[in-house]
């Protein structure tokens, strides 16, 4: 594989319409059960109610699609999305929950250890963060174990309409510091006003585009 190109510098207008075709494949609560298909994979994880849902909505011009994801049932499963039969987006479970037992959360974390250490096909994860909150050990330790195993990984900084527009540049640059990227790495998104759209999809078909070469 060549190495990755940089990470959200190039905004990529994304036509009109696209992506024409989304669906959603299926659920798997283990690597086993995951689909064959090997297109290029993306991955989304983040806090619950951090907006994975809203950018996932957002990027596939869906108004429900990752509605699926919060169906009873379907939280804790990695669920699996057809996009284009170009890419297909895995939305992880969202991690945080305080009150979960510890029993539930070590099932979590091995299902998806097992996803992001072993699925070949995963070639970007987008780790979203409250542009809000300053990230904290759980972030760092996903990023650490994102760069131990060679996957890149753009931090989408959400609902970044809360901010004024003058702060939205110094939240973006203290996540970045906090987590010790490059600032380029960290995209400021709003659902409501689709700002940070183009970027996100830039660097996600940059990644697909090299993966496998
Ligand atoms: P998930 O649990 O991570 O899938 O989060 P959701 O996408 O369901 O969003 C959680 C809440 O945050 C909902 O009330 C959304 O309307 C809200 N939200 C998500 N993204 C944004 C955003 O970009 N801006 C604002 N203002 N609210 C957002």
């Amino acid at each position: 594989m060549k190495p990755p190109p940089p990470l959200g510098l190039v905004p990529v207008p994304v036509p009109e319409g696209f992506p024409g075709h989304v669906e959603f494949v299926k659920s798997a609560s283990k690597l086993a059960e995951a689909p064959h298909q090997v297109e290029p994979e993306v991955c989304f994880c983040g806090r619950s109610n951090v907006g994975k849902s809203s950018l996932l909505n957002v990027l596939t011009n869906r108004n429900r699609i990752a509605r699926v994801s919060n169906t009873p049932g379907r939280t804790q499963l990695i669920n699996f999305f057809n996009v284009q039969d170009v890419v297909t987006f895995v939305d992880l479970p969202g991690y945080g929950w305080a009150r979960v037992p510890t029993a539930v959360k070590a099932t979590w974390g091995k299902t998806i250890q097992g996803y992001l250490e072993d699925r070949r096909q995963l070639c970007l994860a987008l780790l979203l963060v409250d542009i809000r909150r300053t990230p904290g050990d759980e972030e760092r330790g996903l990023l650490a174990w994102f760069e131990e195993r060679g996957l890149p990984c753009l931090v989408v900084a959400t609902k970044s309409d809360k901010l004024k527009r003058s702060q939205v540049y110094k939240a973006t640059r203290e996540i970045a510091k906090a987590l010790d990227v490059p600032t380029s790495d960290v995209i400021p998104f709003s659902a409501p006003a689709k700002t940070g759209r183009d970027e996100v999809w830039g660097s996600i078909m940059a990644h697909v585009e090299g993966a496998g070469e």
